[in-house]
């Protein structure tokens, strides 16, 4: 995947996992906050209870208590009746009993406890009533506030499996308070109790539970609205990401392309030049190499009149304007033939041929091509073929082929041997070849030796003679008889030229060379 692109999937996925955790969190802290004002919620409710409380206690202790009838519910209180007017019976003759604002407390709480769950109570440390004791908690709380540590006091706590808002607050032994409980050593400004109030949580809950669906709610539609939103984003990126880079790619493509076609206009000029430059040798090598013999035909034609008498001389001479001839007769053949292959007008004429009688023809030539080199000091091996051995092919281009191959060979080899070699190692192909052991080629010119008008070193035309047009003929004739030729050569060393030739006889493999076979014309 291209870098840019997983770069940005990377932050993508990044960016997705941070907000994921943004909104769980948020998530969190807001269900959190919920559920702290619920209690905030009932902590309020329980204050203003306890106000309402200590307002009602305040006016009835003001007033030294209240005077209610005496029911089976309202008893008069045995704690007060050190007060010699804590009964009293009106002039209607109805009887009263003094309520001190404590025991009304403990009268209002019951009535109020019963009916909605949340409860009051009125809690002293030392109770003239053993039922305003304070239990564990209101303990510890009156404990809080008489070292001064708290003003007030809450927390939620379990009763009877039920969870509650328990929340306290001090009351102060004020002057009307003396009335009942100073015998019990109280002073002004003493914090002798509390009311604590307690509120079920249980009434908040559903309010809780659709504040928190709500938050719920909201926060998944904000979460996917951002998520989708990112989603689209990312995918616009990427595809102009891509884009970009599909059009960088292509830039680059036709970039390569042009320097590509650049290269073969450039190789195309080099060969033009090349090819100039080959043809300006060739022409200077080719009338270097008709001149010659027709120097050579004029000049002994000349003698021939002054020689008419002189059999001997007669002969000689004929026999050089002859040889002159058949090398002019040469160079106007090869001429013939690359333009015939160049204009693609070759013609073959396969039919078939026994390899035996194809060396038994071959020898006379080769012997002929040693002797006209005058190499007769080098070894010329050829195979030895015993069977018939039939190959579909043009006679005569084959011959003109080894010929030329030869001919090179003993052009170009000045000791050693050259030797013909004859294989068929793939039931499809037999390949034949030239090896000798003469000057060999420069690597760096392998390549092009089969070009025509190419040769090693300019100054071998003069050298060793030749057009140049030798070995693109071989290579054209060898083509059109659908084979392949090649070479491997080393300076010094020596040259061997292979070629292949369609051949259809089946599962053979077979190597004609005989050492023993040599053929020394010394
Ligand atoms: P020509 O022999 O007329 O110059 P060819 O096309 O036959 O032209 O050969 C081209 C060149 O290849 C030769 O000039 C020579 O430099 C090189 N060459 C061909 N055959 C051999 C060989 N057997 N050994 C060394 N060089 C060779």
């Amino acid at each position: 995947m291209n870098r840019e692109v997983s770069y940005f999937k990377q932050f993508f996925i990044s960016v997705v996992i941070g907000f994921t955790i943004l909104f769980i969190a948020s998530l969190i802290w807001n269900i959190h906050g919920e559920n702290l004002s619920t209690y905030e919620l009932a902590k309020v409710e329980a204050e203003g209870n306890f106000n309402k409380d200590l307002t009602f206690r305040r006016w009835t202790a003001t007033h030294g208590g209240v005077y209610v009838p005496i029911t089976d519910s309202t008893i008069a209180n045995p704690y007060l009746n050190f007060l010699p007017d804590r009964d009293i019976t009106t002039t209607t003759g109805k009887k009263l009993t003094l309520i001190n604002p404590a025991y009304m407390h403990r009268l209002v709480f019951q009535m109020s406890n019963k009916k909605d769950g949340q409860f009051g109570h009125i809690c002293n440390t030392s109770p003239l009533h053993p039922e305003n004791k304070a239990d564990e908690w209101e303990e510890k709380a009156l404990k809080l506030f008489t070292t001064g540590t708290e003003e007030e006091y809450y927390s939620t706590e379990l009763i009877n499996g039920k969870e509650y808002l328990r929340y306290i607050k001090p009351m102060r032994v004020e002057n009307h308070c003396l009335k009942c409980h100073a015998n019990q050593g109280y002073k002004v400004n003493d914090i002798k109790g509390g009311i604590s109030i307690s509120i079920p949580m249980d009434k908040y809950k559903p309010i809780l539970r659709a504040k928190i669906k709500s938050i719920i709610f909201n926060h998944l539609i904000i979460f996917l609205l951002t998520f989708i939103v990112g989603a689209l984003s990312y995918r616009r990126i990427i595809k102009v990401v891509r884009q970009r880079d599909a059009s960088r790619i292509k830039a680059k493509e036709n970039e390569e392309k042009l320097k590509e076609q650049n290269k073969k206009l450039i190789w195309a000029n080099e060969k033009a030049i090349e090819s100039d430059r080959l043809k300006t040798i060739f022409i200077q090598n080719m009338s270097h190499e008709i001149r010659t013999p027709m120097n050579a035909i004029l000049g002994f034609s000349s003698l021939l009149l002054d020689e008419f008498d002189n059999k001997s001389k007669l002969t000689e001479y004929t026999k050089i304007i002859t040889q002159r001839g058949n090398d002019l007769m040469f160079i106007i053949n090869d001429l013939l033939d690359i333009s015939k292959i160049e204009s693609k007008n070759l013609s073959v004429n396969i039919e078939p041929l026994n390899l035996k009688t194809l060396f038994s023809e071959l020898l006379p030539l080769f012997h002929e091509i040693q002797k006209r080199n005058e190499k007769s000091h080098i070894k010329l091996v050829i195979p030895t073929i015993t069977e018939d051995l039939i190959l579909y092919t043009d006679k005569g281009k084959l011959k003109q082929i080894f010929t030329n191959l030869v001919g090179n060979a003993f052009k170009f080899t000045h000791e050693g041997k050259i030797e013909i070699g004859m294989k068929i190692d793939n039931p499809r192909f037999i390949t034949f070849s030239v090896k000798d052991t003469g000057i060999g080629i420069p690597p760096e010119k392998l390549n092009s030796i089969f070009d025509r008008f190419a040769q090693v070193e300019q100054s071998s035309s003069r050298l060793y003679g030749g057009t140049g047009l030798g070995l693109s003929i071989v290579k054209g004739l060898i083509n059109k008889l659908n084979g392949e030729i090649n070479v491997a050569s080393e300076i010094n060393m020596g040259s061997k030229f292979y070629f292949t030739l369609p051949y259809k006889k089946q599962n053979l493999i077979m190597e004609y060379t005989n050492p023993n076979n040599n053929i020394n014309h010394n």
